[in-house]
């Protein structure tokens, strides 16, 4: 970690959350737009970006990327993470495609077959090492997600194979339903499973997301929140914004002794291509 720092990511829209779920989720350009600058206020320095359509449908359509990545870009300096998860039921050829098209700071690449309820995610290893390499080309720094710890050994045969260049950066995906739950022990034990110098943050799903901020914080691994996670603020409240929540982050970072850290310092730590 950045000394006395914490890395907050806001993953701010993601593929499967509704507006009906929380009138407040970010779809349309100028609503991710507003959403980057107000959390980038709040604390964040990695926005995790999922991008719909018009009509809130999840696509991975690099144009629709690209006119969001650039709207941001024009407003605010935080760094622009995409997803390479997409949504359930997409091709791995869909879910790659924006890599090479638009060249992000950072993509998440998946480490692993999954359930996700009752639909599930596949990622073959063969799938990885395609994905890896390409990130590898465009010199994308990876988020490595881990729904089981499977997963984090899955990485690690990527990086035995010369696939993955250090720094490397995990994100803990916890409490998927029929996947693994968040408890500290789970934490623990994931934090356990990785390569030396590795950094994590941690994504604690629903109801799990502010026991597990508290944890990645005790653990000294990084936060991330946002409405892709989680749409509550508290038990049957909804958060009003995507800001909200990266504020109570920030609060709980501070009464921890930690800063939030900004963008350019997160660029310099893990070696972004800028
Ligand atoms: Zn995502």
């Amino acid at each position: 970690m950045i000394d006395g720092k914490i890395i907050i990511t806001c993953a701010c829209t993601g593929a499967e959350t509704t507006k009906a779920q929380n009138p407040a989720l970010p779809v349309t350009v100028e609503e991710v737009v507003r959403t980057a600058m107000e959390v980038r206020a709040a604390g964040a320095s990695i926005l995790h970006l999922h991008v719909r359509t018009d009509d809130g449908k999840p696509t991975a359509d690099p144009g629709r990327f690209k006119e969001v990545i650039e709207a941001v870009r024009r407003k605010c300096d935080i760094i622009v993470e995409i997803t390479t998860g997409g949504a359930v039921g997409d091709t791995p050829e869909e879910r790659l495609r924006p890599i090479g098209l638009i060249g992000p700071e950072m993509a998440s690449l998946d480490c692993g077959t999954v359930n996700f309820g009752d639909e599930f995610i596949v990622n073959t290893l063969p799938t990885m090492r395609t994905f890896a390499a390409e990130f590898r080309k465009h010199k994308v720094r990876a988020t490595l997600e881990c729904f089981d710890l499977g997963h984090v050994y899955a990485s690690r045969i990527l990086i035995k194979e010369g696939l993955l260049e250090a720094p490397y950066h995990y994100g803990f995906v916890l409490n998927v339903p029929a996947a693994a739950p968040y408890s500290v022990a789970n934490l623990e034990a994931f934090c356990q499973a990785l390569p030396e110098g590795a950094d994590f943050t941690v994504m604690g799903i629903g109801r799990a997301s502010l026991p597990a901020q508290f944890g990645a914080i005790a653990r000294g691994g990084q936060i991330r929140v946002g409405f892709e996670d989680n749409v509550f603020f508290s038990k049957g409240v909804l958060a009003k914004s995507n800001a909200e929540l990266v504020e109570r982050a920030a609060r709980i970072s501070h009464e921890a002794g930690l800063v939030p850290a900004t963008p350019d310092e997160v660029r310099k730590y893990l070696k972004l291509r800028g």
